[in-house]
């Protein structure tokens, strides 16, 4: 797709040449959303690691063994609209009843940069919510406020798509995992991976203010199975690193405390016993189906209507960005008053 203005269009004969592949296979799809450079391609390209390495707990012992770095050199994906790219190949894995299912990966960029405008940055979340089986929020250290808002202004707009093409069920969640992915985890209190993620996310979600409650309603309404995981650090060969020299990490170059979570979150995604197959109101979506939604909901999100939420969304960034401007101003006046005093 062309990076026209606010426009989001599928470019269809990507999108079908890759799922064409698994017409009548079911489909386990891994989307992951959140602010850039936060390390969304380069987990991306962790977890692809485990399964192109055949999914063994010793995938991440050959420390002289190179990451791929399919997700930001495109070699292996493509790009199927504006800020979303999918693995043009499957990968085959097995669910609880030994039945196939093909896994795709799906990266998406340019959420909350200051390019995307409101409109572009929802219909990117939205469609990876729309098509994945498990999406991840990506975010550095915890839980803010307004990361939880502006899911739940994406996930309203997923949910409007979902609602326009009659899908939805009022009984029924319309998306099935979410998972918080919690990088840079620093407080001791809570364990790394997914016990300690659990009780921190109870936490969150116990929050009474009215003002509060509302998003974690809609959040529990709208998708079927929420975790949190909470990773460390991955050490500084990692983070120190310049995107454009990413192709050369060995495992040597991450911690192993980080390799471990990693590994563990790879075993939750695609174990047989965890594994969430892509669905809609229950029934297993196979490629063609895929195929036929995406097309539907692109056409949904491309359209002029622009539900309410957009509007919501820029009077939100309107906020945050006056709220910036009195912080440095204060900033500002502390740093003043102290030169005075000195
Ligand atoms: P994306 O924009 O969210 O896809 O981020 P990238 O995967 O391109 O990573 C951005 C930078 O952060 C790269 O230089 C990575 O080496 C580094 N990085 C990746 N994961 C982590 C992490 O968990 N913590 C820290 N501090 N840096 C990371
Ligand atoms: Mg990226």
């Amino acid at each position: 797709m062309q990076n026209k203005g606010e426009e989001f269009k599928l470019r269809f004969d990507v999108f079908e040449g890759i799922f064409d592949q698994v017409r009548n296979t079911p489909l386990a799809i891994i989307s992951i959303a959140g602010p850039f450079r936060k390390g969304k391609s380069f987990m991306l390209n962790l977890l692809l690691h485990y399964l192109m390495e055949g999914q063994s707990s010793d995938v991440y012992k050959d420390k002289k063994a190179k990451i791929r770095n399919i997700f930001n050199w495109r070699g292996g994906v493509e790009r199927t609209t504006v800020g979303i790219e999918i693995t043009n190949k499957p990968i085959m894995v097995k669910d609880k009843s030994g039945k196939r299912v093909a896994v795709f990966f799906m990266d998406t960029q340019g959420m909350f940069d200051h390019k995307t405008t409101g409109k572009g940055c929802s219909a990117i979340f939205a469609m990876s919510t729309l098509l994945s089986s498990m999406q991840i929020y990506n975010l550095s250290g915890h839980i803010q406020e307004d990361h939880l808002q502006y899911l739940e202004i994406f996930t309203n707009y997923a949910r409007y798509a979902v609602e326009q093409k009659q899908h939805a069920n009022a009984s029924t969640c319309p998306f099935q995992g979410l998972m918080f992915l919690l990088r840079n985890w620093e407080m001791a209190d809570y364990d790394f991976g997914q016990k300690g993620g659990v009780e921190y996310l109870a936490t969150v979600m116990e929050e009474h203010l009215q003002e509060n409650v509302s998003v974690r309603q809609n959040m529990s309404n709208s998708f079927s199975d929420i975790g949190c995981t909470l990773m460390p650090h991955p050490g500084n060969n990692v983070a120190r690193r310049k995107t454009a020299i990413n192709n050369n990490i060995e495992l040597s170059d991450i911690d192993e405390e980080f390799l471990d979570e990693v590994n563990k979150l790879a075993k939750y995604l695609f174990n047989q016993e965890s594994l969430i197959v892509k669905k809609l109101d229950g029934i297993t979506i196979t490629g063609e189906g895929l195929i036929e939604l995406a097309i539907e909901y692109a056409k949904i999100l491309s359209s002029g209507e622009v539900p309410k939420v957009v509007s919501m969304l820029q009077a939100n960034l309107k906020a945050q960005f006056i709220q910036f401007i009195r912080q440095l101003e204060t900033e500002y006046e502390e740093f003043m008053d102290q030169q005075v005093m000195l």
